[in-house]
């Protein structure tokens, strides 16, 4: 076949899936439809793409799941039918504004995504606690990276990554705790083995109770127990003390808490811990010295650490370790905690969590909130200092009746939140639901009273963050189909036609404009930085104040001034007790979940894709054979798993990368199929973490049954 001439200039964008924000070009054929390619000029990837990336193009040019046109049911009880962006709005308008009237603004809530562009988290943000009052707006960020936040926040007094991407490809020890990045986040892994390759030197540590792709080129794996990070970075810092490998005048001059540090890990013998985490004391040594020995050390942790229901101490303890060897604001050396959403960080720059205000102001400071307010020019005492409700509280208030509507954009809450079925009930109860999405097969949609179309990728433009603060410009490339709008502008038009100020934005650029102004004298002043520059640049690191010459900031907190009070980082002690759910003689098994390599999230997206789909084509369960043996489960069998919230069955696949008494299933199936039976969090529980709100998916208690039809 003869190939198509290339008919557009090309334009540059960013990678909508994971938080690694590779760098994209994109062009279109003759027929329209969009080419892509790595964009070699982007300093994250420098051309490379992994799968998913490479692919991306398929999700795009396949319109034939896009949502066209708003719809709306009249009543429950109705079909949806198509209406026009006037009278879609023109209800929820009119209900929205019922409800506050009659319950207050507390009574309405927008669940929003870390896929959504940053302008985007912006107007909804200013929206809900600038307008209409409530501070009901968190995304589906909380279930991934509120942990990390908390952590970064407690010991360096700010949410901020320390390192650039760069350090990778210089550090000699990295420890990777409870992450898989090798297949969660390529591009970035395939740097750090190019380093590996280069420097065979360079000592890679992983923890993880599952031997995954990423151990293929680690020195070490500790194969620990589900829920002892703890005790294994409290033995670790323990070696540390013991060989004299931690730096005193660090420690003296820049940090506070190391006595109780001390005291806490010395609580525990080496032997006990090893016992705990089920792993060998002399690996501990070993991972200890790779550390010691170290000039430069980097900790790179995700979701085993943060989906936690001790999650913010999981981060804690092991952000310790760089700081009680004086590993951070070093070439090659930092905490560094990966993002899995693509703009996990921009929706936090904004503020879009129901605890926090924009540039990361603190919603319970009244100087802050004057700020704001100030700003948006809105009366003082207007925002309340009150936090909002978190994602998982938003599904379970829906349940006591005290919030009424919810407005869901950009994620698919029926198949990711945990314990999935309380929060399915959550919407049936719901007074008024409105899904903004671009697809017409979420599972929420059957729950919707009004269904807004959205712009998908390549069809708006605007900024993203990614996990290591690189900020970077998504160009708007083809139109969006039928009727589809941005998704800023969707909620600039909500607001205008509520009666408020402030949302007359020209385009994404000005919304842009206007949020960086806001960050102005903060510690993620970007008030230098505008879409000319990121267009040019193609990603740059916050800070970017203004005056500034320097491409951004690569690396954080090199003067070792940090972010708290007394500019010291904080040692922070606690138990290394797991919270989680308790094992039963009916529910004895440990389930674990997490990704696999070519699909996302809710598969919205990969799922579309053929080649994606090849690679693992349903969901299944992952079993150690001493676990499958005496419950007669061979290979491939089906299996019933239960607990005390519900059922799925998957085949099973038999496995020694997994630990005797840990089971694992993929995050990504559910109702797709039309059966709820391989959602894997209908098993999971409503655990969260009690200062980061983040739920604990990867530890619920379980039964594995062999199925058989009655
Ligand atoms: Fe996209 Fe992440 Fe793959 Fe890069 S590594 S191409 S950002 S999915």
């Amino acid at each position: 076949m003869k190939e198509q001439k290339k008919i557009s200039p090309k334009k540059t964008t960013t990678c909508c899936y994971c938080g690694v924000g590779c760098g994209i070009v994109v062009n279109k054929d003759a027929h329209e439809r969009i080419i892509v390619e790595g964009d070699k000029s982007h300093p994250v990837n420098k051309g490379m793409l992994c799968s998913k990336g490479l692919n991306l193009h398929y999700t795009v040019n396949d319109k034939s799941d896009r949502l066209l046109y708003p719809e709306m049911r009249y009543n429950k009880n109705m079909p949806l039918q198509r209406v026009s962006w006037d009278v879609a709005l023109d209800r929820t308008v009119a209900v929205f504004k019922a409800l506050i009237k009659k319950y207050g603004p507390d009574s309405v809530a927008f669940y929003a995504s870390g896929q959504c562009l940053t302008e985007e988290y912006y107007v909804v943000n200013k929206l809900t606690k600038g307008f209409i009052g409530s501070n009901n707006i968190d995304t589906n960020s909380r279930l991934c990276m509120s942990s990390a936040v908390v952590g970064y926040k407690m010991s360096l007094g700010e949410d901020s990554v320390p390192i650039s991407y760069d350090d990778l490809e210089i550090a000699d020890c990295i420890f990777v705790a409870g992450a898989n990045p090798a297949w969660c986040h390529p591009i970035l892994w395939r740097r750090v083995e190019a380093a590996k390759q280069k420097n065979p030197d360079l000592k890679i540590i992983v923890s993880d109770p599952r031997k995954t792709q990423t151990c293929s080129i680690a020195d070490i794996h500790l194969q620990l127990n589900p829920g002892t990070d703890i005790t294994l970075h409290h033995a670790i810092g323990r070696c540390l003390i013991e060989d004299g490998k931690i730096d005193h005048e660090f420690i003296n001059n820049k940090t506070n808490g190391y006595e109780n540090y001390r005291s806490s890990v010395f609580q525990t013998s080496l032997t006990d811990a090893a016992g705990i985490c089920g792993i060998k004391e002399s690996d501990i040594r070993l991972a200890a010295s790779y550390i010691g020995n170290a000039k430069g050390f980097i900790t790179m942790w995700t979701m085993g650490l943060n989906q936690s229901v001790i999650g913010t101490n999981k981060n804690l303890s092991l952000i310790n370790l760089n700081l009680i060897t004086g590993h951070i604001g070093k070439p090659g050396s930092g905490p560094f905690s990966l993002t899995g959403q693509p703009n996990a960080m921009g929706g936090r720059e904004v503020g879009g969590l129901s605890n926090l205000l924009p540039a990361h102001r603190i919603l319970a400071n009244e100087r802050h909130r004057n700020e704001v307010e100030q700003f948006w020019q809105i009366p003082l005492g207007t925002i309340n200092p009150k936090p909002g409700l978190t994602a998982t509280e938003m599904f379970d208030e829906l349940n006591t009746g005290k919030l009424k509507a919810i407005w869901i954009l950009c994620t698919n809450p029926l198949i990711s939140l945990p314990d999935v079925r309380n929060a399915e009930q959550g919407l049936k109860k719901a007074k008024f639901v409105v899904v903004q999405d671009i697809s017409n097969k979420v599972e929420t949609l059957q729950y919707a009273d009004v269904v807004l179309p959205a712009a998908a990728w390549t069809e708006k433009e605007g900024t993203m963050t990614n996990a290591g603060r690189y900020i970077s410009y998504l160009s708007k490339v083809t139109n969006a189909p039928g009727e589809a709008l941005a998704d800023s502008e969707i909620i600039c038009r909500f607001a205008r036609k509520m009666g408020y100020h402030g949302f007359n934005f020209k385009d994404a650029s000005e919304i842009y404009a206007e949020h960086a102004a806001l960050t102005e004298g903060t510690n993620i002043d970007i008030s230098g930085l505008n879409y000319q520059i990121l267009k040019e640049k193609r990603a740059v690191q916050w800070p970017y104040p203004k005056l500034e010459k320097r491409p951004g900031t690569a690396r954080l907190f090199e003067d070792h001034e940090f972010y708290t009070p007394d500019k010291k980082a904080n040692i922070l002690s606690f138990s290394d007790k797991n919270q989680s759910e308790a094992l039963t003689p009916q529910n004895p098994l440990i389930l674990t979940t997490g990704r696999i390599r070519d699909q996302w999230h809710t598969r919205s997206k990969t799922g579309k894709v053929n080649k994606l789909n090849q690679h693992i084509s349903e969901s299944f369960l992952e079993i150690n054979p001493d676990d499958a043996t005496p419950r007669n489960i061979k290979d491939a069998d089906i299996v019933e798993i239960s607990s005390l919230r519900g059922n799925v069955r998957v085949k099973a696949k038999l496995s020694t990368d997994i630990k005797p008494g840990v089971v694992f299933m993929p995050m990504h199936w559910g109702l797709i199929l039309k059966s709820d039976l391989n959602r894997v969090n209908n098993l999971t529980n409503n655990l969260i973490d009690p200062i980061s709100k983040e739920p604990d998916f990867k530890y619920s208690a379980v039964q594995v049954k062999l199925y058989k039809k009655e």
